[in-house]
């Protein structure tokens, strides 16, 4: 599935967001700020997986989320393998972003259709 079908699939599944035009709008999933992307081609956010595909997360939309570039690569960098902290805090942290996606959660089928 191309890039901007995925983000497009998890911004209807994602409470935050709303369609602006050809933008969809709502908060990152990571620092929780306001993030847009264009609704044509992804450009301006990245998709995220919550927990790690390397960390037996999966592709479904529970485990991705919508979030900035620089969230993305912060997270990269702070739970980089070779720099990785105790796996506690690793499973504390997903799990607090694995319910804040929860919480935001949308059944897809039950938004307005546009
Ligand atoms: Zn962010």
């Amino acid at each position: 599935m191309a890039n901007a079908e995925r983000l497009n699939r998890v911004a209807e599944a994602d409470s935050t967001f709303r369609r602006d035009g050809t933008l969809w709008v709502g908060k990152c999933l990571i620092c929780n700020g306001p993030i847009a992307f264009d609704a044509r081609n992804g450009e301006g956010a990245t998709l995220e997986h919550i927990r790690a595909r390397g960390r037996g997360g999966d592709s479904g939309p529970e485990n991705l989320g919508i979030v900035h570039g620089r969230c993305n690569a912060e997270k990269g960098r702070r739970w980089d393998p070779k720099r990785r902290r105790d796996d506690g805090e690793y499973e504390a942290f997903v799990n607090r972003l694995l319910d804040r996606r929860r919480q935001r959660w949308r059944d897809p089928d039950g938004a307005p259709r546009r």
